[in-house]
């Protein structure tokens, strides 16, 4: 393919991209495939001649498509959002386009400095703490790894190492053998399956506190951290939520951090989700505590409107991390080192995109004030879904906090699980369950961009519809509680299925 083909090719696939997004909710948002249908769609061998993209084009429609969920539209109400914008893509597309890979200032300086540059402005935005920003004296700093998850292991491999060399100059007699076997890291029981997994590859038992109505308390991890030291193990790590995967709930930072700082263990803060909140100053309180931890890291590829992968981490010593991961060859060297991070050191892989520049676009064409609306917008979103769910007597709601309302059948589990399985089945709208007190809630998520009023009142009219079916509001529905769905403007009566088709007109 010459540049020639490229121009064609490309500007056939941001027209391609663009209608897809625009007329995204004509399609089902759960796709009707069976496990292996692809292999019936393509040929079993790569084709031995090239072949030509208006081909390839024609196939991702075919084949491709009809297998995707559709993370971008208004009625993908599951788990929590992955951004997409403009600017994101093409912040993408320049970075594939340049296609260095930035291991050491020297590999491609533009690389390094934007990230620096990026990380403290995203810093200041969120209003973190200075001793956390590159710009800052001290040794803190910021590097975008590829996921939380990446994050969250980064601080556990750096807080062994750290722990290890702790002990060591204070009992020259211990080995490292003898702590690591030791070692033992604390998070809560709603923390996100990616810390109890950093707890697996890093060999240290992660272990699960209890929590009061889903928040970790400082006293829980005092109790726990003085049992285990007394049973001869050496607490090093703490991961601390604010924004469970489950709930959204909030750990409590600054009682954590108070015990952490005490106990001398390493505080990690995972905000994968809620941490973009913090570009609101409204929401700042939910951080409060934050001055006392040690790293801290969250995904604006899921909030905050840039493609994924950016999952910034901050950490307050950079130091640590250098010292656990520096491995360094003479082909890795270059003369100025010293002056700007080679972040290979802050990372777990060798090789890195240039992932800051899609940041740069995002942050530069919203401007602060964009990026504040989108997460205003989709939070009162939230809130107006909470509003149907409690305008309906046949419905419970659990929690609400932030874009997620968690929400059930009155009653027996069983009601909500056939509401479920009646919605999937469905395929209109994607939603999935959680535990929450021991009883089975429906996670209601505001997850695509362009979400609008009128798309929660579509997912609502269909979760509506399928409630009929286990429960006719017939039984339950008074005529006051259907004024009141009148003034919100719900059409309570109709199919949602025509909605949607009246919509794709
Ligand atoms: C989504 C999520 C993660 C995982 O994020 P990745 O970037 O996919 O690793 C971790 N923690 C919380 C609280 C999350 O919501």
């Amino acid at each position: 393919m010459d540049s020639q083909d490229f121009r064609e090719f490309g500007k056939a696939m941001v027209d391609y991209i663009a209608d897809y997004l625009d007329t995204i909710r004509e399609r089902n948002v759960i796709p009707s495939v069976e496990p292996g249908y692809l292999q019936e769609l393509l040929p079993k061998e790569a084709p031995a001649q090239g072949e030509n993209w208006k081909d390839v084009l024609l196939d991702v429609e075919r084949a491709i498509m009809p297998g995707v969920t559709h993370w971008h539209s208004p009625y993908f109400n599951a788990y929590y959002p992955t951004a997409n914008s403009y600017p994101g893509i093409v912040g993408e597309m320049l970075s594939a386009g340049i296609g260095c890979i930035g291991f050491s200032w020297m590999s491609s300086p533009a690389c390094t400095e934007l990230e620096v540059i990026m990380m403290n402005w995203l810093g200041k935005l969120i209003d973190l703490p200075e001793v956390f920003l590159n710009c800052s004296d001290g040794p803190g700093g910021g590097v975008i790894q590829g996921s939380a998850s990446e994050a969250t292991l980064v601080g556990l491999l750096s807080a062994k190492e750290k722990i290890v060399k702790d002990l060591r100059k204070s009992n020259p007699d211990l080995t490292e053998a003898d702590i690591k076997g030791k070692l033992v890291a604390y998070t809560s029981d709603q923390a996100n399956s990616s810390v109890e997994k950093a707890g697996l590859l890093a060999s240290v038992p992660m272990i699960h506190l209890p929590t009061d109505n889903c928040i970790l308390r400082g006293e829980t991890l005092r109790e726990a951290i003085r049992r285990d030291r007394e049973a001869g193990l050496i607490p090093c790590y703490v991961v601390a939520t604010l924004g469970t995967t489950g709930t959204c709930a909030f750990d409590n930072l600054e009682e954590l951090g108070l015990v952490c700082n005490e106990e001398n263990l390493w505080l990690h803060v995972d905000a994968a989700y809620a941490g973009s909140a913090f570009v609101c100053p409204e929401y700042r309180h939910l951080m409060k505590g934050i001055e006392l931890c040690d790293s801290f890291n969250f995904n604006p590829h899921k909030w905050m409107l840039v493609n994924f992968d950016c999952s910034p981490m901050w950490v307050k010593n950079s130091q640590y991390l250098v010292e656990a991961f520096n491995v360094d060859r003479i082909y890795l060297k270059h003369q100025h080192e010293g002056h700007a991070p080679d972040y290979r050191h802050w990372q777990i892989p060798l090789g890195r995109r240039f992932r800051s520049l899609k940041l740069w676009f995002v942050l530069r064409i919203y401007g602060i004030e964009g990026i504040q609306k989108h997460i205003r917008t989709q939070i009162d979103l939230a809130k107006h879904f909470e509003q149907l769910v409690c305008s309906d007597r046949r419905f419970e709601v659990a929690t609400s906090s932030m874009g997620l309302v968690c929400f059930r059948l009155k009653g027996e589990d069983n009601l909500t699980q056939i509401l479920l399985d009646k919605i999937t089945a469905n395929k209109k709208v994607y939603i999935i369950p959680c535990h929450y007190q021991g009883k089975l809630v429906l996670r209601f998520v505001i997850c695509a961009r362009t979400t609008t009023v009128d798309d929660v009142n579509t997912s609502w009219s269909e979760i509506v519809f399928q409630a009929n079916e286990i429960i006719p509001r017939s039984q339950i529905i008074v005529e006051a509680e259907k004024s009141k769905l009148d003034t919100l403007g719900i059409a309570t009566s109709r199919d949602p299925s025509n909605i949607l088709m009246e919509k794709s007109k």
